[in-house]
């Protein structure tokens, strides 16, 4: 072999660009010899002009382009399947490596589109009204995978990756606990909220959490997002039995976490604390007084989720009626509430009922297995 063989681009695996960050991809540039701000044209490429090949690229040289092959690749996801609900709300189900799936939903509004991406393939957090935890928990997605969501759904929209109202905001809601999968997400996030990435506002991102309260400290110092809190009851005995990981954080730290997330953050700061409406376990005038008591002061949204159902699930809606004098007693305390409209549940893709497809039935809970919840 002559001394000047390529050997070491030949055995080095390709690196999936979905998966960078632009801090990440310009360290990776350099590393390879290459200035650092071709890391801003190939983002801007694939971000905001929707390119998965790289002989597109036409501001890039064309021998760098050949090098940038070798390197590099930019998977897109298979898909498996793809629902429309009769109400406009679109589910796909993705497949991932190691046989997994997860899914992801679009929800179109009059002047926005949101998207609901997977962070977990399943969910160890065992929350007791949730298809996902009923599931168990099979694996951590990687950044790219969870990126690859976006795209692969802004593709199939037929955006063009310009017009910001296709897709203008995305929640963490889908399968997972983003905060158990902490740093692909944060990263995730720093992708999402590039200029040369999606380049979505930080007030149009939200992370939901069960309140894994020491990564929702390390979220607040690392990005800049919109959170929301699955609350679900207003002491600790209920939260205990619906969401388990409040025997490791109960309310009190829950709330203090809240407290600190806001803090500093300007006047329009709050956090949307969820509550799904579970018939005669939650939903009680009694459960909204100690729920405005536990919220005081805090600037807080409230958005209550009626109930989706799920084969075995053990719980009904509350009737809507009960619903609606929760979030009456709410709002005459001041407290701003809505009520979540239920999206696509004819195709299984409203809250809760997401499921995906998971190879492994191990059934690994936060009950029976020692998750990781510390940073
Ligand atoms: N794991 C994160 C985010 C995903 S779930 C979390 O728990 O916050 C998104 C929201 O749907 C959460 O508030 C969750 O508690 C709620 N949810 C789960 N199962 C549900 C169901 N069957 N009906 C209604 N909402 C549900
Ligand atoms: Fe996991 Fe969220 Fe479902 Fe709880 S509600 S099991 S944290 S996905």
């Amino acid at each position: 072999m002559s001394e000047n063989a390529p050997i070491a681009t030949a055995i080095l695996p390709t690196v999936n660009l979905f998966g960078l960050d632009r801090t990440a991809l310009r360290a990776l540039f350099a590393e390879r010899g290459e200035k650092p701000f071709r890391a801003d044209q190939v983002m801007q490429w694939i971000y905001r002009r929707g390119l998965d090949d790289f002989d597109g690229m036409t501001n890039v040289a064309k021998d760098l382009r050949e090098r940038m092959k070798q390197w590099f690749s930019i998977q897109t996801p298979e898909l498996i399947a793809e629902q429309t609900s009769t109400d406009g709300t679109r589910k796909w189900v993705l497949r991932l490596d190691g046989g997994n799936a997860v899914e992801t939903v679009y929800i179109p509004e009059d002047n926005r589109g949101t998207l609901c991406i997977s962070s977990q393939v399943g969910c160890a957090m065992d929350c007791s009204f949730c298809s996902t935890g009923k599931q168990g928990f099979n694996r951590n997605m990687t950044t790219a995978e969870i990126i690859a969501q976006v795209w692969f759904v802004a593709k199939a929209l037929g955006s063009d990756f310009q017009n910001e109202r296709v897709i203008s905001n995305v929640v963490f809601m889908g399968m997972g606990e983003p905060m158990a999968n902490y740093q692909p997400v944060v990263t995730a996030i720093r992708i999402l909220l590039d200029d040369f990435g999606f380049g979505l506002s930080k007030r149009r991102v939200t992370v939901s959490t069960s309140g894994l309260v020491p990564f929702m400290d390390r979220l607040r110092e690392d990005v800049d997002v919109a959170l929301a809190v699955s609350l679900h009851a207003p002491n600790d005995d209920l939260r205990d039995e619906l969401v388990p990981i409040n025997r490791k954080y109960p309310l009190g730290e829950l709330m203090d976490a809240c407290h600190r997330y806001t803090q500093g953050k300007g006047p329009k700061a709050h956090i949307v604390y969820e509550y799904v409406m579970l018939d005669g376990v939650n939903d009680s005038l009694g459960h909204a007084k100690e729920l405005a008591r536990l919220l005081g002061n805090l600037p807080a949204k409230i958005n209550l989720i009626p109930f989706n159902p799920f084969p075995k699930a053990g719980y009904k809606r509350s009737p809507s009626e009960r619903i609606r004098a929760f979030a009456e007693y709410l709002r005459s305390r001041d407290i701003v509430c809505t009520t979540r409209k239920t999206r696509g549940d004819d195709i299984d893709a409203a809250c809760g009922q997401l499921v995906g497809e998971v190879m492994s039935k191990q059934k690994n809970r936060l009950s029976n297995i020692a998750v990781q919840v510390s940073p």
